[in-house]
């Protein structure tokens, strides 16, 4: 598992930023895998999802603080965290100060709908090139509709390794776009969700003001961070 920390970015959150503003700028096209250790472990056992995040146009960014603190404990130079959320917004800024069009796939129909109509009222500029819901849909027909409307921007909010995959089925039908999985960014984004205070995000307690908010995931939470810590040596 050692060697996908060499796949981590290295640079500071706005570094990031400005180079996914000029991939944008340029039309240019990049997949970003916004990772916590939940992403390593999957890709630990399924080369399917390994072999995304190491195609040569993904950017893999430390979402979880898990992650960072695995990598610096490495001694690899890896500063802060980049989350989905954050990434979303300044992608939502990015679109409306550029005019680009935004594709919308993942999280339920009433969350999806309010999501979009956050994004006509907030970011005006920014042109909806198709706003779907993540549940049932026939994924062709969206591979299709993204395949025909050349969206700049992509976002798909279905939970790793899903919105990955669906990503990694699109990439390849179109020139240019910024593809991200972003998990539940768009329950936060849409008021359907608090994101955690921000005294907890200060002091990297995001993950337990989320489990204590949804007991359910901690079991997922054991699975997948508790065993990484006995792992990531590896
Ligand atoms: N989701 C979806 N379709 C599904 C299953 C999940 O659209 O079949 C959505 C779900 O509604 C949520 C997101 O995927 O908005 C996953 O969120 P989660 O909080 O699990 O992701 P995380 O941020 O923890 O990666």
């Amino acid at each position: 598992m050692k060697e996908l920390f060499e796949r981590l970015y290295k640079g500071t959150k706005a570094e990031f930023y400005e180079h996914t503003k000029k991939v944008l700028g340029e039309s240019g096209k990049m997949i970003i895998v916004t990772a916590n250790p939940e992403a390593f472990m999957l890709a630990d056992k399924d080369s399917k999802y390994k072999n995304i995040l190491y195609k040569d146009i993904t950017c893999v960014v430390p979402d979880g603080i898990g992650l960072v603190k695995a990598a610096q404990s490495l001694n690899y130079p890896v500063n802060e965290r980049i989350t989905g959320v954050d990434l979303c917004v300044f992608l939502l800024e990015c679109a409306d100060n550029q005019g680009k069009s935004i594709f919308l796939y993942g999280a339920k129909p009433e969350i999806a709908e309010a999501f979009k109509e956050n994004i006509e009222k907030n970011y005006p500029n920014a042109k909806i090139a198709g706003a779907y819901h993540g549940y049932n849909q026939n994924e062709e027909k969206l591979k299709e509709e993204i395949a025909a409307t050349k969206p700049d921007i992509v976002l798909v909010a279905l939970g790793m390794p899903r919105q990955e995959f669906f990503i990694n089925e699109c990439v390849d039908l179109v020139e240019k776009g910024i593809f991200v999985g972003v998990g539940g960014s768009f329950d936060v984004l849409s008021g359907a969700k608090k994101r955690a205070p921000s005294i907890f995000i200060k002091l990297n307690l995001e993950w337990l003001y989320r489990i204590a908010k949804e007991p359910k995931r901690l079991k997922r939470f054991y699975d997948n961070n508790v065993k990484f810590i006995f792992k990531y040596k590896k």
